[in-house]
């Protein structure tokens, strides 16, 4: 799933090419992405319509329009949003044609993402009960020291709770960790404060470098471009089970936690 640095990245390009824009046609191949409107209600809204600004809230991307109303899009477990020539591949479900000549492409193999229209975004429940951004004012070494003291669970689950901070998923949560030397099964509340300040440092540096190698390809994501994010090359854990720890040379584990696979070394990490 596409995470924080991965739809920042596509955030950061689509600024570029589709603001000033106009939506000139809209093809639906598949209308199951598309939330509470239907075909013509949905092209109704949307055709005709100016792109003001793309900007990103937790894992969603934010298309807002010069009459005061937005397109937002989630794109879940596998959704893409290519720009550029038409697509026509079986992953393609929903097609803008712009005013430029080009395309924006919204693809989508398993139909988990959401494509919501709306004059209010308060409306979206998403976006309304998301936690704070990792690189906003409201997220910092006091708010986890804050935030820590009633939670029993582990470190790794309440870095992946959207409640508590915003974007990070199941592969920087594992490097996160790694690179805090922090032990992924620790409860959160015992984390000292100097612990607590690694934590903090380490998530919006991870966060901050995977925006500069643009993002992971674990498997589908793809940037507005269709190409892979080089953050790949620099995982230090994730996925990387029997393997050598990059820092001290020791096995990387694997176990899991809520259902969900975390990777660490026992040596680095405590
Ligand atoms: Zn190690």
């Amino acid at each position: 799933m596409p995470e924080l640095p991965e739809v920042e990245t596509v955030v950061r390009d689509l600024k570029k090419v589709i603001v000033g824009q106009t939506i000139t046609a809209i093809d639906i191949i598949d209308n199951r992405v598309i939330k509470d409107l239907s075909n013509t209600q949905f092209k109704r809204k949307l055709k005709g319509k100016t792109v003001q600004s793309v900007t990103r809230r937790a894992k969603g991307i934010i298309i807002a329009f010069d009459s005061d109303d937005y397109l937002f899009v989630h794109l879940k477990m596998t959704g893409q949003l290519i720009y550029g020539a038409k697509q026509n591949i079986k992953e393609t479900k929903v097609v803008f044609s712009l005013s430029d000549g080009n395309y924006l492409n919204y693809n989508d193999q398993r139909l988990f993402g959401w494509l919501i229209y709306t004059t209010d975004l308060d409306t979206i429940g998403y976006i309304k009960t998301a936690g704070p951004e990792p690189f906003g004012r409201d997220f910092n070494c006091a708010f986890i020291r804050e935030a820590i003291k009633t939670r029993k669970v582990p470190v790794k689950t309440l870095l992946l709770n959207q409640f508590f901070v915003a974007g990070i998923g199941n592969i920087y949560a594992s490097e996160i960790l790694h690179r805090a030397q922090i032990s992924p099964m620790k409860p959160s509340f015992r984390l000292s404060d100097i612990e607590c300040e690694r934590l903090y440092d380490q998530t919006v540096d991870v966060l901050k470098e995977s925006i500069r190698y643009r993002g992971t390809s674990m498997r589908n994501y793809r940037d507005s471009k269709g190409r892979r994010g080089r953050f790949m090359n620099r995982i230090r854990v994730y996925n990387r089970e029997g393997k050598d720890c990059l820092s001290c040379g020791d096995k990387v584990k694997r176990i899991v936690q809520s259902g969900r696979s975390t990777f660490y070394c026992a040596s680095c990490q405590d």
